[in-house]
């Protein structure tokens, strides 16, 4: 089967990708507000990039890479909470191509998703905040006491087969426990207000508690390459693309330190640097399922990134942090 297969995930991202880009673009023609840095406050920023529709700048303080100007807040947690067809349309899609749980207990010292957590806490209470299907809960609940936290009614109402789910925001919750880890998974590029979100959080958190964050980077070799055409910028649900020092400074704001930090991922493909040179109104990052065995292509490619083991430093596409409380 090619990727432009219908039963290919690729191919039906790639697809429904495009109908986000028609509502980017209606959403760039709606009322914007112009707005200071989400982390820091600072009015004072450049501008980083376009994705074809809306606008994105890098605060001059904290160097955070945000929607600038942006959609109004209601609107974005109306999306969150499954108001937004697109956004469950994308569930939908992910929810056919889920791969089925292993039984076993995955290994939390290679795990790529445990091991940061694993290295500082081995047992405790984990809080997944938006835990979408619980597929992070189903690898924690060897080790942790898990619940998770989702305001899809859709995702929420699979993990909570499973799982004990809180279904509301952290900040209308009233949880009555604290937990000993938070963990943030591809959560946080989307939250219009990091702060408010970090300080419910410590409230939560035990006095040694830790929040693991994984969410994109922006100090990526791959969104210095493509820019606005970078995955992380594509559509209208990037909020916030962070990178070490804007995190930090989060931390700060909101009681934490930065405990670990890595990145990974380098998201750079020959196949798909081609297409970019080529066809770059048409480049959709690690979607371009329009060419000829696309997903195979990149899994090769994949496989010999891994082998070479470039040491990426802060240039990953993603980035891996613990905070612990100050
Ligand atoms: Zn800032």
């Amino acid at each position: 089967m090619t990727a432009t297969g219908s039963g290919c995930y690729t191919g039906e991202i790639h697809s429904w990708l495009q109908k986000v880009f028609v509502y980017a673009d209606y959403l760039s023609k709606q009322r914007l507000f112009t707005r200071n840095c989400p982390v820091c406050n600072s009015a004072k920023n450049t501008f980083y990039a376009n994705n074809d529709h809306l606008d994105y700048c890098r605060c001059s303080t904290c160097s955070l890479v945000f929607m600038n100007p942006s959609i109004k807040y209601d609107a974005i947690q109306d999306g969150f909470k499954g108001a937004d067809e697109l956004l469950m349309e994308y569930f939908a899609i992910a929810a056919k191509h889920r791969r089925p749980h292993e039984s076993h207990p995955p290994d939390p010292m290679t795990d790529n998703k445990l091991l940061d957590v694993f290295k500082i806490k081995q047992t405790g209470r984990l809080l997944d905040i938006g835990c979408s299907f619980g597929d992070f809960l189903h690898k924690a609940k060897h080790f942790y006491e898990v619940e998770g936290v989702e305001v899809n009614p859709f995702t929420a109402s699979i993990a909570a087969r499973e799982f004990t789910i809180h279904h509301d925001f952290l900040s209308k919750l009233n949880l009555g426990k604290r937990y000993d880890i938070v963990t943030l998974h591809q959560i946080l590029y989307g939250i219009p207000d990091p702060p408010s979100l970090f300080r419910d959080i410590n409230e939560i958190l035990v006095d040694d508690g830790i929040i693991y964050v994984n969410t994109p980077n922006s100090d990526s070799y791959a969104m210095q390459l493509y820019r606005g055409k970078s995955n992380h910028l594509y559509g209208y649900t990037s909020q916030n693309v962070f990178n070490r020092n804007s995190l930090k400074q989060l931390a700060e704001l909101t009681g934490f330190r930065i405990r670990s930090f890595r990145t990974e991922w380098l998201d750079i493909y020959l196949t798909d640097l081609m297409h970019y040179l080529d066809h770059e109104a048409e480049f959709v990052h690690k979607k371009n399922a329009g060419i000829e065995g696309y997903d195979e292509k990149i899994r090769a490619e994949e496989e010999l990134q891994r082998k070479l083991g470039h040491d990426l430093g802060n240039r990953g596409n993603y980035l891996v942090a613990v905070l612990e409380k100050k």
